[in-house]
C-alpha cells in the first residue's frame, strides 16, 4: 500500500471489541457488526475484510475505503538447529506518519513437546540502558502499538500453522520494557486473553519487567492481567547500580515491596530472572544475598546464564551456576537453569539487538 494511502487509513488489527463496535455504528451499521470483525480477526485470525460474507457488501466497501489492516511486514526469519525461529519484521514508520521510513522489531518462536512460546517485542528498541543489553545501545526507538504487538503472534503463529501445538505461551520479553508502554500492552494482552478474542490463558502469558513500580502497581490493579516476572540480576543496589541504572530511580527494598504487595492469584508466583554474569553477580555470596532479597515472597528464580557477546561480560563457570542453583534451593528459594534458545541464530529470549546498515547486518545478542 502506498505511504500516503497508508496513513489516511487507520489499522483496524489491535482495536478492542468496544473500538470495533463503536466503527461499525459510525459507518452506519448495527454494533454487532463490529463484534463480527473482532471475532474474524482474533478467533479466525482472518484479515481480508474484501472475503468476510457474512458482512453486507456495503460495509465491507466502507471499511475497504476507510480502514486497513495490517499485520507487520515480514522481512527475515533465522531458523535455528533447535526448531526456535527468530523473525526480524517491519513496522510503520514513527507514529505522526512524518517519514516513510519503516522501524524492524524482533519476535521469536520457540517450539517444544506440547506447546509453543512466543516472545515479542514491545518497544523498538529501549531506554531502561541496561549494561548487559544489547537492545539498550538501540535507545528507544519508538512505541510498539496494541495492533502491531498481536500482529508479532500472528505473524509467528501462521509461519507455524501447519504444526501447531495445542497450546501457545506468550512471553514479553523481547525488546523493550513493557511497563513503558503501558496502554498499548494492556490493550494487546485484553484482546490476546479474552476467551472470545486469541483465548491464550493468563496462566500462559508473562510480562518481564526491570522493575517499573508505578507499572507494577498498575497492573497489580488489573482484573486480568499476565503473570509477572522482574529482572533481578544483582544482589546488591550498588551492584544492580552498575548494569541497571533503573535501579537508582527503584532500588531494591521498594522493588521488592512492591514485589511482597503484589496481589498474586492462588495458582501464582512472580517469577525472578537472574542472568549469571561470570566474576560479576554469580559467587555463593551472591547466592545467599539473592535468597534472603526473596525470603518470604513466593517466587521461582529462572538463572540465566550469560551468553558472550559484543559487552565486557563473561559466561559464568558451570560449577557457580550449579552451586548458585544449590545455595538458593537449600535456602528454600526455587531456582531453575534455563539456557536460551535458539543462540546459534542469535535469538537468545528477550535481548536482541540487530543492527542493519546499508542492507549490510550486524547482529548482536545476549539473553536474559
Ligand atoms: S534488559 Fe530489557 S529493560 Fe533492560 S535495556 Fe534491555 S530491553 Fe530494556
Amino acid at each position: 500500500m502506498p505511504f500516503s494511502e497508508r496513513a489516511n487509513k487507520s489499522n483496524l488489527l489491535g482495536k478492542s471489541l468496544e473500538e470495533l463496535r463503536a466503527l461499525a455504528v459510525s459507518l452506519g451499521e448495527p454494533a454487532y457488526r463490529g463484534g463480527q470483525l473482532y471475532h474474524a480477526f482474533y478467533a479466525e485470525k482472518r484479515f481480508d475484510v474484501a472475503t468476510m460474507a457474512n458482512l453486507p457488501a456495503g460495509f465491507r466497501q466502507k471499511l475497504l475505503d476507510t480502514t486497513r489492516v495490517a499485520l507487520p511486514k515480514f522481512l527475515r526469519k533465522y531458523p535455528s538447529a533447535d526448531g526456535t525461529v527468530r523473525y526480524v519484521l517491519a513496522i510503520d514508520a514513527p507514529d505522526d506518519f512524518s517519514s516513510n521510513a519503516e522501524t524492524t522489531i524482533e519476535t521469536v518462536f520457540m517450539p517444544e513437546e506440547n506447546r509453543q512460546t512466543i516472545c515479542i517485542s514491545t518497544q523498538a528498541g529501549c531506554a531502561v540502558d541496561c549494561g548487559f543489553c544489547l537492545t539498550a545501545t538501540l535507545g528507544l526507538i519508538r512505541n510498539i502499538s496494541a495492533g502491531e504487538m498481536l500482529g508479532q503472534v500472528l505473524v509467528a503463529l501462521e509461519d507455524h500453522r501447519a504444526a501447531l501445538k495445542p497450546r501457545t505461551n506468550i512471553v514479553l520479553m523481547g525488546q523493550g520494557e513493557p511497563l513503558l508502554n503501558y496502554d498499548a500492552v494492556m490493550a494487546a494482552l485484553r484482546i490476546l486473553m479474552d476467551p472470545k478474542g486469541m483465548a491464550i490463558s493468563p496462566k500462559h502469558v508473562t510480562l518481564s519487567t526491570s522493575g517499573i513500580i508505578p507499572g507494577i502497581e498498575r497492573l497489580a490493579q488489573e482484573t486480568i492481567r499476565p503473570k509477572l516476572a522482574i529482572s533481578l540480576n544483582a544482589s546488591n543496589d550498588e551492584q544492580r547500580n552498575t548494569i541497571m541504572p533503573i535501579n537508582r530511580k527503584y532500588p531494591l527494598e521498594t522493588l521488592l515491596d512492591a514485589c511482597r504487595r503484589y496481589p498474586l492469584r492462588t495458582w501464582e508466583h512472580l517469577t525472578i530472572e537472574y542472568v549469571l554474569l561470570g566474576g560479576f553477580n554469580d559467587s555463593p555470596e551472591d547466592a545467599r544475598r539473592v535468597a534472603r532479597l526473596l525470603a518470604n515472597i513466593h517466587v521461582k528464580v529462572n538463572l540465566i546464564p550469560w551468553n558472550p557477546g559484543n559487552l565486557p561480560y563473561q559466561p559464568p563457570d558451570a560449577d557457580r551456576i550449579e552451586e548458585f542453583r544449590r545455595t538458593l534451593t537449600e535456602k528454600d528459594v526455587p531456582a531453575f537453569v534455563r539456557y536460551s534458545r535458539g543462540q546459534d541464530v542469535m535469538a537468545a529470549c528477550g535481548q536482541l539487538a540487530l543492527i542493519e546498515s546499508g542492507g549490510a547486518q550486524a547482529l548482536a545478542q545476549i539473553s536474559v
